[in-house]
């Protein structure tokens, strides 16, 4: 089939869906398949697709009018400018987790670092940091298996993948400068509020935090202490409602972390969403 009548055809199956949009997620679809540029796609109007990048267009509209996320039906998605793969095994990632991120790479400052990062889903925390920072080097850990395979996609030679639960994952080391985590900590309550796009699609696994959503950080943080090395640092993701509990959590710690230190950041919305919080120097 021809570039230009594949556009054609795929915009007017998505325009249902994408209304005024549909010709550009058309052209979304078929410049991920193909993997060329915009204005390759432009310039060369009758070539003829291959039959196989053709189904591949198809199938993508398809997992679209079903339902499913966009991310999942291209199998990719942009975080931090960086394109990462993504399957229904992984939570997709999220702007907000940005905040972490940012919060790392300002807070961070030595050209070599080993890091953890807990929960690592699809790498995306992990890839983006690694990818800044040419001298980084990283251990990321999940315990589900399929993620991990979602994971090693993303992640180069720098990162170690294992596969762990969160509380058991490693022996008490103090070998790394700092830890990353975005647990699941959407609550009990909250999980029956979710959007249909992420209940019917995304992980549950990767979401649910129990009660108050905070079960995974009660169970990680008291190993942390014994992962960092003096003075390392813990970044965790929270949600909006959670400074309070997270705060307990850590109070409850209080010989392993210097609470002075502790610092609750917010998203651009002015939620909160990243905990910082250091342990002693000695
Ligand atoms: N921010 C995600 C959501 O609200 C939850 C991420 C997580 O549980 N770690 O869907």
């Amino acid at each position: 089939m021809q570039m230009q009548c594949l556009l054609q055809e795929t915009s007017r199956r998505l325009r249902e869906l994408d209304g005024d949009l549909a010709r550009r997620k058309a052209e979304e679809i078929v410049l991920h398949v193909l993997g060329c540029s915009r204005s390759e796609l432009l310039l060369h109007p009758r070539k003829t697709l291959s039959r196989l990048d053709t189904e591949a267009v198809a199938g993508i509209v398809e997992r679209r009018l079903a339902g499913m996320p966009p991310a999942y039906a291209l199998g990719a998605v942009y975080f931090y400018n960086r394109e990462f793969a993504v399957s229904p095994d992984v939570l997709i990632p999220r702007p907000e987790t940005e905040v972490l991120v940012d919060l790392v790479l300002q807070d961070e400052t030595s050209e070599d670092a080993l890091f953890l990062d807990m929960g690592t889903g699809s790498g995306c925390i992990a890839g983006t940091l690694l990818a800044a920072r040419s001298r980084w080097r990283a251990v990321a850990i999940d315990r589900s298996r399929a993620a991990l395979g979602v994971a090693a996609r993303n992640l180069g030679a720098r990162a170690m993948l294992l596969r762990a639960d969160c509380a058991d994952a490693l022996r008490p080391s103090r070998a790394f400068d700092f830890i990353t985590a975005n647990l699941p900590y959407v609550s009990c309550g909250e999980m029956a509020s979710l959007d249909a796009s992420v209940r019917n699609f995304e992980p549950h696994a990767a979401l649910d935090g129990g009660k108050d959503g905070l079960d995974l950080y009660r169970r990680f943080l008291p190993c942390c202490a014994g992962l960092l090395r003096p003075g390392g640092r813990l970044y965790c993701e929270i949600g909006e409602t959670q400074e309070q509990g997270i705060r307990e959590l850590f109070a409850a710690l209080a010989p392993d972390f210097d609470l002075g230190c502790l610092v609750v950041h917010r998203d651009l919305c002015g939620r909160p969403r990243v905990v910082r919080a250091a342990t002693h120097h000695t």
